[in-house]
């Protein structure tokens, strides 16, 4: 049974340790991780990690030798060589989605454990190479391949990156984002990379060293190790920091994962209407600004007049601003007349299957 400070998806004992202002913010940004995760199984199939081909060249090599080669190897041996980049790229999206999620999912949980300096390192990685990748693959896959199968190993070091540069790979990335969003390459860099207070950058520091010293916004205090010694009101100020900061940033990341993995295959038009809706939605936890809700709440009374009846009372079930998140995020609506609870499938409701012809997308 969900409260008003929760949405219901993770159970109250989980969230006891969250203040409660960003319980709603933590259980949005485990609601795109388990889309991204969900995404991710959809894509890991055979059929589209693979690529058909006729070749007389074949022919040519021994059957021991064919044998042992993998799929991308014998590309390069016959002259496949676009095919083999293609295939290796694909398979780089989905190692770099797979990887990023484990990381993001155990610093979730470490979230809501109260392991703060924990949770901050485990999410460092994904945000800030995981993440650098995958933008470079959806905004200029020829460049980042150069650099990936480059010998100069220190043109994938994230750190020998010239911030130019790293801004222009999320700029190119984000104009080609398969969904809507909140996202300005400026932002998006500042909150990964910069080491002014207002990023996650002098966080990261204190919390992967016990003494920092490089930099006036992260140097520790006297008689102090970072975090460690943190008092109370130091854990309140810094979950209230990176609250509203992980779920911008988990849902970035779902952003740009399924962006990415069109790669292997387009997205369903009703999939991207969806995710519009959800991000919109979750920007407005993330901003406070709540005034795009009014037309998802319109569209969404709209099915819920036609099609979902309360199964208790027989009324209409009309969406609110205050359980517009829950419709989204965790498919539940309270009926305002007999206040039961109700479960629906919001795809299914919004009859998001159909999209696909109505937007005339192949
Ligand atoms: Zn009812």
């Amino acid at each position: 049974m969900k409260g008003n400070s929760d949405l219901g998806i993770i159970p109250k004992d989980r969230l006891r340790r969250i203040p409660e202002p960003l319980r709603v913010l933590h259980e949005a940004a485990f609601f795109f991780h388990d889309l991204a995760v969900s995404a991710l199984k959809e894509y890991d199939r055979p059929d589209l990690r693979s690529v058909a081909f006729k070749s007389k060249a074949l022919a040519a090599i021994p059957p021991e030798e064919l044998k042992a080669m993998d799929g991308i190897d014998l590309l390069r041996r016959i002259g496949r060589d676009a095919d083999a980049r293609n295939l290796m790229i694909n398979e780089c999206v989905l190692a770099l989605i797979s990887d990023g999620l484990q990381f993001v999912c155990e610093a979730l949980f470490s979230y809501e454990k109260g392991k703060i300096a924990v949770s901050l390192n485990l999410l460092r990685k994904p945000m800030k190479e995981n993440l650098l990748y995958l933008e470079w693959i959806i905004g200029n896959d020829k460049e980042f391949f150069q650099a990936f199968s480059s010998l100069d190993r220190l043109e994938m070091n994230i750190g020998r990156i010239r911030p130019e540069k790293r801004k222009a790979i999320i700029h190119d990335a984000i104009t080609r984002l398969a969904c809507l969003g909140p996202y300005s390459a400026d932002a998006l860099y500042s909150l990964r990379y910069d080491k002014s207070n207002a990023a996650m950058e002098p966080l990261w520091h204190k919390a992967a060293h016990l003494v920092t010293t490089q930099n006036a916004n992260f140097t520790t205090e006297p008689e102090n190790f970072n975090m460690i010694f943190a008092s109370e009101d130091v854990r309140q100020d810094i979950y209230g920091t990176i609250g509203k900061w992980y779920l911008f940033l988990v849902m970035y990341f779902y952003s740009i994962s399924i962006t990415a993995l069109e790669r292997l295959h387009p997205l369903h038009a009703g999939t991207i209407f969806y995710n519009d809706m959800c991000s919109m939605v979750a920007t407005t936890l993330v901003t406070g600004e709540d005034s795009a809700l009014n037309s998802i709440i319109g569209e969404l009374t709209e099915f819920t007049n036609q099609h979902l009846p309360c199964p208790r009372c027989g009324k209409n079930l009309s969406v609110t601003d205050e359980d517009v998140a829950c419709s989204f995020f965790s498919r539940t609506l309270t009926c305002s007349a007999c206040k039961s609870e109700i479960e629906f499938d919001l795809y299914e409701l919004m009859q998001l299957e159909k999209r696909h012809s109505d937007l005339n997308i192949s």
